[in-house]
């Protein structure tokens, strides 16, 4: 059954020409290009997808938008394998040559159909190609829809690192249909649960018991419940780049959980899924809050009740190695060429960044969260 179409609006630069609609419903795939014909984005699009997503909502999407367009209406398909290590600027090179064969032009636009990896690299390819073409975020991963699509980070990973290549760079339009959902592997949603779960901590106390109640929900992937909790997270998320389109300030909130979730991360040669490895970071940050700054440790608690009641686990699996987890943090800081910045609590809702926090309290706190 589809669903009414929820519509919020991301103000940039106070410019309205850079601003643009996220809509939110279920089963609105249908609904997607006859949205995107009304506002006359394009003559023509290219959905770009990976393979996972092609096999289950390619074609279905494609029929859609020639829908929609009516019979004149040009949509094409490009597809590369599935998986963060396409996301690199050779796939990118030859998406771009898919492109150039077609005949695209700019007044064509790229839609980005799939989780974060198609969405940040599809992006990546818009603000370059031709100086710029549009595109619009149909995002289909739960990390996607809350997280990734939303802001206009674009990027390719680079052998040195992780999103070393990218721009700045918004959407004319974000579409996230949670039937997409339906098919999605748990430790993928996981991830974006993990991300939803860090709204609640930064921003909003109410947002937080809304998601402790409703685990059971979240559990069963209750329909209306997640309609509700993604809503929430993409407001909060737009709220944030609002203020700070660029990352100079604000944005460095949307970090909790992540400076130390990185380096696990890292320190598991990205073994571990990017939910579980910022759960411990939030748990971590949490703890690190308590010790240095009277974070209720109620609160910490609820923390750590919660990331584990909806099935992340709260902790750093034996094999990831405390050094190897510090030594990171500190080519972190030898990169950036200042101190490491973390985000803290002082209480639910409430953050603040600081670059307090001694090597030996993260070495303990890392040493605590060891399974
Ligand atoms: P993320 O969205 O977490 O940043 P990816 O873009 O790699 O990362 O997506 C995660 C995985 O989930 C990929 O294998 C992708 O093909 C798959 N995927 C994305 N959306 C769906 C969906 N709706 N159903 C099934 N698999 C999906
Ligand atoms: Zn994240």
């Amino acid at each position: 059954m589809s669903s009414q179409v929820k519509r919020i609006k991301v103000n940039l630069n106070k410019k309205l020409s850079s601003s643009y609609e996220i809509s939110i419903g279920h089963d609105i795939i249908g609904k997607i290009g006859t949205i995107i014909a009304e506002n006359r984005i394009a003559d023509r699009y290219v959905v770009v997808t990976d393979s996972n997503v092609s096999v289950l909502y390619g074609e279905l999407f494609l029929k859609e938008l020639r829908k929609a367009g009516g019979e004149k209406a040009k949509a094409e398909i490009i597809e590369f394998p599935a998986g963060e290590a396409s996301k690199n600027i050779t796939t990118a090179l030859t998406i771009v040559g898919r492109l150039l064969n077609l005949g695209v032009d700019r007044k064509s636009a790229l839609l980005a159909l799939g989780g974060g990896v198609v969405g940040d690299m599809t992006g990546f390819i818009a603000s370059v190609f031709m100086r710029s073409i549009p595109y619009i975020q149909v995002p289909t991963s739960l990390l996607a829809q809350v997280d990734s699509s939303i802001g206009g980070k674009t990027a390719v990973d680079l052998p040195e690192g992780k999103n070393l290549l990218g721009t700045f760079y918004q959407p004319r339009g974000v579409f996230v249909d949670l039937k997409f959902l339906n098919t999605l592997p748990a430790s993928e949603f996981n991830n974006g649960m993990a991300e939803i779960i860090k709204y609640g901590i930064i921003d909003d106390p109410d947002f937080f018991c809304l998601l402790e109640e409703g685990v059971e929900a979240i559990k069963k992937r209750d329909e209306a419940f997640l309609e509700r909790i993604v809503t929430t997270s993409c407001r909060t998320k737009k709220k944030i780049v609002e203020i700070d389109e660029k990352d100079q300030g604000l944005r460095h909130i949307l970090n909790f959980g992540h400076t130390i979730g990185h380096a696990v991360e890292s320190g598991s040669e990205y073994k571990i899924p990017h939910g579980s490895a910022i759960s411990a970071g939030m748990i971590a940050a949490a703890r690190i809050s308590e010790r240095l700054y009277d974070f209720p440790s109620s609160d910490r608690a609820r923390i750590e009740r919660l990331i584990e009641a909806v099935g992340l686990p709260g902790y750093i699996p034996e094999f990831i190695r405390t050094e190897g987890v510090l030594a990171r943090l500190k080519w972190d800081k030898k990169k950036s060429g200042t101190m490491i910045n973390f985000v803290l609590l002082k209480k639910i809702g409430m953050p603040f960044v600081t670059a307090q926090v001694t090597e030996s309290t993260l070495r303990e706190v890392i040493e605590e969260l060891r399974k």
